[in-house]
């Protein structure tokens, strides 16, 4: 089974207003998880070592809420209505 085509969703993103906002100083476990578990891939490991985090593509799916707490992730919310993800199939 193939994995499901992201490309043809649409996002707006609120760039004043992030709906998840990572910690100062979040546990390096913790975001080992979410680099694997992201549906969208969102938490990525680059090359230095430092993680890479970009809300735009976010699914709201709420996997990162659930793995971790506040102590990784400073804020998570739903977008502010008129933003966040359109889904499109096909
Ligand atoms: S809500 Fe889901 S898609 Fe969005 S960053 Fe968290 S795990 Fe990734």
């Amino acid at each position: 089974m193939n994995p499901p085509d992201l490309s043809h969703n649409h996002y707006q993103v609120d760039n004043t207003h992030p709906h998840i906002i990572l910690a100062d100083e979040p546990d390096r476990s913790m975001l080992m998880r979410l680099v694997i578990a992201c549906p969208a891939g969102l938490y990525q490991l680059q090359a230095d070592g430092s993680l890479r985090f970009d809300v735009h593509g976010c699914l709201e799916c709420g996997v990162c809420r659930l793995l971790c707490g506040e102590t990784t992730l400073a804020r998570w919310s739903y977008p502010e209505a008129g933003y966040g993800v359109e889904f499109r199939f096909g």
